[in-house]
């Protein structure tokens, strides 16, 4: 994709859904820590029907350890990994009592440093939580930012640096909700539906498919 594309590429985004949000659902930082520390190879639509359940009950750290571990299994096991996430989930709790006083750290150093959060985890937090233009990559920016030419990158590091360096600055915060939701509902894995794509005419991708 040509640098002069970009701006219009995401322009168009922008213009079809200008407050685009994470479809998760959350009403605190820790909420949100939560849900995309268990949305690891899972839907956001099934972590939300646990945390549906789980969040009235316990949406604290000290309230998820009060739980107990099988107390937050028996809420989060329609989710895939549920006893791994839920060991994670645990130990992070008790480090944000122990070490940052029940709050979710603001950096990405400290993120990363709680168990079961890694660079896509914080860079979500960082970024819906904190308003950093970072850059969660996932495997529908992974897929998106390729096939477009937009950020091509062959890891999904390469790809987040790719686009730190070519998602231009007005755009940057909101640019991986735009990604994301085009990929999940326009630019599909098995095959993407250019026939009703709006940034089809910066795409790079050829042959376009048709209806
Ligand atoms: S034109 Fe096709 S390949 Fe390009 S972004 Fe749209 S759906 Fe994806």
């Amino acid at each position: 994709m040509k640098r002069a594309d970009i701006e219009p590429f995401f322009a168009t985004l922008k213009a079809a859904n200008p407050t685009p949000q994470t479809e998760l659902e959350y009403t605190s930082v820790f909420e949100l820590l939560a849900a995309v520390l268990l949305s690891a190879q899972a839907t956001d639509v099934g972590v939300n029907k646990a945390t549906r359940r789980l969040f009235p009950v316990a949406n604290t750290p000290q309230a998820i350890l009060d739980l107990g571990l099988a107390g937050l299994e028996s809420y989060i096991k329609t989710i895939g990994l549920y006893r791994s996430k839920a060991r994670h989930l645990m130990e992070t709790c008790r480090r944000l009592v122990e070490e940052h006083g029940g709050e979710v750290p603001r950096t990405r150093e400290a993120l990363e440093a709680l168990p079961g959060v890694g660079r896509k985890t914080a860079n979500v937090v960082l970024n819906v939580a904190f308003g950093q233009p970072t850059m969660a990559v996932d495997t529908h920016i992974f897929r998106v930012a390729n096939r477009t030419g937009l950020a091509p990158g062959r890891t999904p590091l390469a790809v987040e640096q790719a686009l730190e360096k070519r998602v231009p600055p007005a755009y940057a915060v909101d640019s991986h909700h735009w990604l994301i939701l085009h990929g999940r509902y326009v630019c599909q894995a098995r095959k993407p539906l250019c026939f009703r794509c709006s940034v089809a005419a910066w795409c790079d991708h050829k042959p376009k498919t048709t209806a």
